[in-house]
């Protein structure tokens, strides 16, 4: 057998343009490797890359795929090994050979399996060209199948039914897809096989004469309008016989009595020109025409069909497409890589889109069983197209819902989803949408956001992994508030505040110990009670015991020794405008939690080395604080002061704007400020998401006389256009 001969003749009769010297380089080392071994059917185990690569040949492979096709059992099965390969071929053929190589024959039990599958379609999304060898191994396979124990027959057709079949059409290889299922049929269900056959068999005289004479008419009606094209019949698959009688309980002669023709023309103007003439000629059935030229399938199928009455009133189905749009249908993905040597598929490809988006899930999906379920369902699925309010096409699962299209347009959009319009009527967002449905998703600000149902509700896999990391985010946002919260009322009842908590070497190295990043992650933690409160209470009170609480002469010596260290620094005047009742020239600080200003109801509290802060009455820390020691409470007032004669003292004073995030608030803002003649200190912006929406805080420090002129510039900083809140 001169198996180099059968390659070489391969590819002249496809006239590929392909590195020869390169291909026969790697016959001769699978020859040479598999020497000595034998398949099942007693050939030469060389004859069977030999057969897989002639697959490649036909769907017009370049040159590294059909090398790896010839080398593609050489790894496992050999003491050949990818280094060999990777010195003597190349990078790109060796990374195939080892993509090939990883997806062994998938064993039996379900566990495995899916654990196999998971590994092709990442095989596959990662470099396509592994799986299209897999597939004309698989083929290759299915037709020596014969030879197998009747046993591992049923599992290889079986699987091959499952995944192989439905990949192959996923990628668009319709030619493979077609004879793997008939292939799978034979050993799966043998009495219908034959049932079938022979059902076939006893009509295709009679048919042939009708096909003939009808694409004859065809012809000659097209040939007379200009148009030059070929015109065919089209041959029924097996498989698909079966699925109309035995799923979709139809009798054979209905099924088989539609004929079916292709026409293949030169431009796609030609495809409608055609279209016109038999429409005009024939009476076409309604609701039967489809234009996938204008809008392709997710596979990149392109093609116009319909469906006329013929001679004798038989419906006939017609396919009208362009030579390079049958070679897409025919060969599919692969057909990218026939025209040109090393071309890759776009990026923007349907077909790469959806490959993404199940690199997505699998980073999300820890389970095989889930993740192959999933992925599979997708396969299946037929599409569905509808539009937009605007027009626009989008093509999506059969079955999704108003809640796929929302995220398909963007994920916003399917967050803020609240309801949906079809055709202009309200529906639930579980609504199965239909070809040619117009759909309108209603949104809302309020709206809360994706909840976990929703994952019942959508069938894409793109808009399950979308929910499911927004659905991530908010019990992350959830947990914090909960560990933030929870933690906040313990320390209070310690007299200490979450900052303290926070700026606390102690809690600092409890972080750094257990890898804790941010705040809002040790938040998490004590949520999740990953970090027990109790664990870090204790620590804290065991650090402020010594400050807890003081009696009346601790007191008076603290308040004694203030005033001796303010006396010391500076014997100025108390100019803060306070009157402390019983002292004067003591040490005064404003506290930076309130900002009191004059003007606010205010109250003092005794610091063990600051002196006395002011806080606002209002204040919370100075509530807790308080309440757990009341006796460092002191009684302060504002100086009666008229405010005109108070010019000189101003008050630094802090106050937080909530803004909607669009360019140039914070300029206005500044600019109101400015107009009030007020000092600005600092300002600092930080984004906060509110109701799902991302609005801006600016938390501004600016030096200020009193309430009333707070009150004053707070009215008109409200009045700016997209200025939520203000408050201090
Ligand atoms: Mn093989």
């Amino acid at each position: 057998m001169d198996y180099w001969k059968e390659i070489l003749d391969q590819i002249n009769k496809n006239h590929l343009k392909v590195d020869l010297d390169k291909i026969q380089l790697a016959f001769g080392f699978a020859e040479e490797s598999h020497d000595g071994q034998y398949r099942k059917s007693g050939d030469d185990y060389i004859m069977h890359p030999v057969e897989v690569t002639k697959i490649l040949i036909d769907m017009k492979m370049d040159t590294d795929t059909i090398v790896a096709g010839i080398l593609h059992d050489i790894v496992e099965d050999t003491m050949i090994t990818l280094a060999d390969i990777r010195y003597n071929f190349g990078e790109a053929v060796a990374d195939l050979v080892d993509g090939v190589t990883k997806l062994k024959e998938l064993p039996n039990g379900t566990k495995k399996q899916d654990e196999n599958i998971r590994k092709m379609i990442i095989a596959m999304a990662k470099n396509l060209r592994v799986i299209i060898i897999k597939l004309a191994d698989r083929l290759h396979n299915m037709r020596t199948l014969r030879y197998m124990p009747p046993e591992k027959q049923k599992t290889i057709a079986q699987e091959t039914i499952e995944i192989y079949a439905p990949l192959a059409h996923r990628l668009g290889i319709a030619r493979i897809k077609w004879e793997l299922e008939d292939l799978s049929l034979h050993y799966l269900k043998p009495e219908i096989y034959e049932e079938i056959k022979s059902l076939v068999d006893s009509r295709r005289g009679e048919r042939k004469d009708y096909i003939d004479s009808f694409i004859r008419t065809i012809v000659k009606l097209i040939y007379d309008n200009g148009i030059k094209g070929t015109v065919r019949g089209r041959f029924k698959h097996f498989y698909s016989i079966y699925k109309k009688m035995y799923e979709k309980g139809k009798e054979f002669d209905d099924i088989y009595d539609l004929i079916g023709v292709r026409i293949i023309v030169a431009t796609e103007a030609e495809c409608y020109n055609a279209l016109g003439i038999i429409h005009s000629n024939f009476k076409p059935v309604t609701g039967r025409f489809k234009d996938y030229i204008a809008v392709p399938k997710s596979n990149n199928y392109q093609s116009v069909h319909t469906t006329i009455v013929g001679p004798l009133g038989k419906f006939i189905e017609i396919q009208i497409r362009t030579e390079e749009m049958d070679k897409v249908a025919e060969e599919g993905i692969a057909a990218h890589w026939a025209y040109k040597e090393n071309r890759n598929v776009s990026k923007d490809d349907k077909v790469y889109g959806w490959l993404k988006n199940i690199l997505e899930l699998q980073n999300e999906t820890e389970n095989a069983h889930d993740f192959v379920k999933t992925v599979t369902e997708d396969i299946m699925a037929e599409t569905v197209f509808v539009f937009s309010p605007m027009g626009d096409i989008k093509e999506l699962p059969n079955g999704a819902t108003p809640l796929d299209f929302a995220f398909s347009v963007h994920t916003q959009i399917g967050c803020k989803c609240v309801g949906a319009k079809v055709n202009g009527k309200i529906v639930t967002l579980d609504y199965k949408l239909q070809n040619g449905d117009r759909v309108e998703i209603i949104t809302s600000k309020n709206s809360k956001g994706p909840s976990k149902d929703w994952l019942d509700i959508v069938v894409t896999t793109s808009a399950k992994s979308k929910i499911k990391k927004i659905l991530k985010d908010q019990i992350y946002g959830e947990t914090v508030k909960a560990g933030r919260d929870n933690l906040e009322r313990e320390v209070e009842k310690l007299g200490i505040t979450l900052k303290d908590v926070e700026e606390n070497p102690l809690i600092k190295k409890h972080m750094e110990r257990n890898n804790i990043r941010t705040l809002d992650d040790f938040y998490f933690y004590v949520g999740q009670n990953r970090t027990k409160i109790d664990g870090i209470l204790n620590k804290l009170r065991e650090k402020l015991v010594k400050d807890l609480p003081m009696d009346n002469s601790q007191l008076e010596q603290l308040l004694e020794k203030t005033k001796e260290r303010e006396r010391a620094a500076s014997a100025r005047k108390n100019d803060f405008g306070i009157v402390i009742e019983g002292i004067t020239n003591t040490l005064i600080k404003f506290a930076r939690c309130c900002t009191p200003l004059p003007g606010d109801d205010i109250g003092g509290f005794v610091t063990r080395l600051d002196g006395i802060t002011i806080h606002r009455r209002s204040c919370k820390n100075f509530q807790s604080m308080i309440a757990h020691d009341p006796a460092r409470e002191i009684p302060v007032r504002w100086e009666d002061t008229p405010a005109g004669e108070r010019t000189n003292t101003k008050y630094k004073f802090t106050f937080n704007v909530l803004v909607a995030n669009v360019p140039n608030v914070l300029m206005e803002v500044v600019a109101v400020i400015s107009g009030h003649k007020i000092n600005i200190v600092s300002v600092n912006t930080s984004e906060v998401k509110e109701q799902g929406e991302m609005l801006i805080n600016i938390r501004f420090t600016v030096e200020i006389k009193d309430k009333q002129e707070y009150g004053y510039m707070a009215k008109d900083i409200s009045n700016v256009r997209n200025v939520i809140s203000i408050d201090r």
